[in-house]
């Protein structure tokens, strides 16, 4: 069955309906428009599992939902906990498919980093998700659906994990989302911007369009298009190597989009859009982490409004990479910093619980039924 044929079976995802969209349902079923704001806040606040737990409503109005839209598009599979505070969540979609979110604590808040696909077409050296291809899109209540169900885990789950988490306690919902999880989020442009306004409206769960990073591997057009939307979303772009033979050995998306070609889009997104880009930057060992590539990589960023993320890497089973040693981190942090470049040295977290992207799922899919 093909993914067309598959989706048309499922009724549409509650959870990917915008305030607006129940407004002209609500009309539809001739209801008083306030009906609008009660469906709506029962799914975003209350997680319902079905329709009839909405008594509210006329049974007759909950059976006619019920026939046009699930209620909940994902339901969770597994969670992991790794012991610095780090959960992985491994959900199913309607039609079977894998797909992880993570939730890692920092002092006060919670960042969430969300799939936007299921499986990915780019096939990234160092990471597991692309190793199993792409599966589908997801829809955006999918993708909604994993903020929703992060915020009532938590809720649920805090005074059992209380004493894996961190002395500060952060407040039981995601305050940062990060589309950095399964997937090419750019790929799947018109389901992930809806799915990114229901999670910044202020009737839901209301995360400010600033604590919303999009991370792509470098999909030109879609670079392009987000800097004519005048949204305040913020754009990460994964980098990982400073020239193209390196960049197109990691990252295969680089001979579609060369490296000339991808930062003359992110020029053009920093001058129409005055925000800056964060590029990320995986140092492996031997590989990319020595001053030459330093050097490289000074010499197509100096003096833009850039922030550079250094990222040792995370060992995944499927690449034979490793990370480098501190000081050798630490010395290809400095040299950016000498010239004026803005740069974070971030460490992997979550380790124990497969944290880096696609892992789990894919041990899932290797796993005998
Ligand atoms: S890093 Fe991102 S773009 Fe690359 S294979 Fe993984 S999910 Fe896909």
């Amino acid at each position: 069955m093909t993914e067309t044929q598959k989706q048309a079976e499922l009724r549409p995802a509650a959870w990917g309906l915008e305030l607006a969209d129940w407004t002209r349902v609500v009309a539809e079923l001739q209801l008083p428009t306030f009906r609008a704001k009660q469906i709506w806040h029962s799914l975003q606040e209350r997680l319902i599992g079905s329709w009839d737990e909405l008594t509210l409503l006329p049974a007759n109005v909950r059976r006619e939902l019920a026939e046009r839209f699930d209620v909940a598009a994902l339901r969770v599979r597994e969670v992991r906990e790794a012991a610095d505070g780090v959960r992985k969540l491994l959900l199913a979609c309607r039609d079977g498919e894998l797909i992880e979110s993570v939730l890692i604590p920092a002092e006060s808040r919670w960042t969430l980093c969300i799939s936007s696909q299921a499986g990915c077409a780019h096939a990234c050296a160092f990471c597991a998700s692309g190793k199993a291809g792409l599966s589908r899109n997801l829809v955006a209540g999918e993708i909604v659906g994993q903020a929703l169900l992060a915020a009532h885990w938590l809720r649920r789950a805090a005074p059992a994990s209380a004493s894996a988490a961190p002395a500060r306690t952060p407040p039981l919902r995601p305050q940062n989302i990060v589309v950095m999880g399964m997937g090419e989020p750019l790929a799947n442009y018109d389901e992930l911007l809806r799915a990114l306004r229901i999670l910044n409206a202020p009737d839901g769960l209301h995360i400010g369009a600033r604590h919303i990073t999009i991370s792509t591997c470098g999909v030109v057009p879609g670079i392009r298009r987000l800097a004519e939307e005048g949204l305040q979303f913020e754009l990460s772009v994964s980098l990982h190597a400073p020239n193209d033979s390196l960049r197109t050995h990691l990252m295969p998306v680089n001979q579609r989009w060369p490296l000339a070609e991808l930062l003359g889009a992110c020029h053009d997104y920093t001058d129409r859009t005055n925000r800056i880009i964060t590029f990320e930057y995986t140092l492996v060992r031997g590989l990319n982490d020595q001053p030459p590539q330093a050097q490289e990589l000074i010499r197509l960023l100096r003096g833009w409004k850039c922030h550079v993320n250094l990222i040792p890497l995370s060992p995944v089973a499927e690449f034979a990479g490793q990370a480098p040693e501190d000081r050798t981190c630490e010395a290809f942090q400095q040299a950016l910093e000498d010239v004026g470049i803005a740069t974070t040295l971030r460490r992997s977290r979550g380790r124990q619980a497969d944290a880096a992207c696609g892992q789990l799922r894919l041990r899932r899919l290797h796993q005998p039924a």
